[in-house]
């Protein structure tokens, strides 16, 4: 697929979440969160959902953990704009948690997300994105204290990818014990992309 077709099927989506009702989350966002980046990014980055700035500005990642993040991701030598951005839930999580439910009714999204960008690697932030991803691609999950930092391979009829879960920064924010470990794993992960040739 192009990428001006991919922006386009992507453009589609996003107006369906913009009025998506499927779980009561509709009742108290303001904005959907949809994801950001590049339509042909060859690497995504998946986090569990919207904070209140996240909320209020649409965006993802762009409140305390965000900022945390951008720190990372210039410890990796990443910029923003090289990759795809986005949560497995699109709404504002007001208790910071998604039920069952709420993440049946809303994966969907990143499902078709994923389907149309064609990611070679996944970057899953937090023991939700990993544990959703990786199930969706028939691995097991484990606890992030094993899972962190190892790179997954999975494969379907349609698409290989890896899958690299990592604490979530916000953890690092709650628990600052975390953040030496963090700030560790983005610079391997960092190496490890430019091995892969990914940047
Ligand atoms: N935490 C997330 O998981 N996603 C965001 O977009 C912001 C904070
Ligand atoms: Fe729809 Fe997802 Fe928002 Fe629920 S969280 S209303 S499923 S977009």
């Amino acid at each position: 697929m192009s990428e001006k077709s991919k922006e386009t099927e992507l453009e589609n989506l996003r107006r369906r979440v913009q009025r998506c009702r499927r779980c009561e989350l509709w009742k108290t966002r303001r904005n959907p969160v949809f994801g950001e980046g590049p339509a042909n990014a060859r690497i995504m980055l998946v986090g569990l959902g919207p904070g209140r700035q996240e909320d209020l500005q649409g965006r993802p990642f762009v409140g305390a953990a965000g900022k945390f993040l951008d720190r990372l991701l210039e410890d990796a030598g990443l910029r923003r704009d090289q990759l795809y951005i986005t949560n497995v839930m699109k709404c504002y999580l007001p208790d910071n948690r998604a039920s069952e439910d709420q993440v049946k009714a809303c994966s969907p999204y990143l499902d078709q997300q994923i389907e149309i960008i064609q990611p070679e690697l996944i970057i899953a932030l937090g023991n939700l994105a990993a544990s959703y991803l990786l199930g969706k691609f028939g691995l097991k999950p484990e606890s992030m204290e094993k899972m962190h930092g190892k790179v997954y391979e999975a494969s379907t009829l349609i698409l290989t990818l890896r899958i690299v879960p990592m604490y979530h920064p916000a953890s690092a924010l709650r628990n600052p014990g975390l953040r030496d470990r963090l700030i560790e794993d983005w610079r391997e992960l960092g190496a490890r992309l430019r091995e892969l040739k990914l940047i």
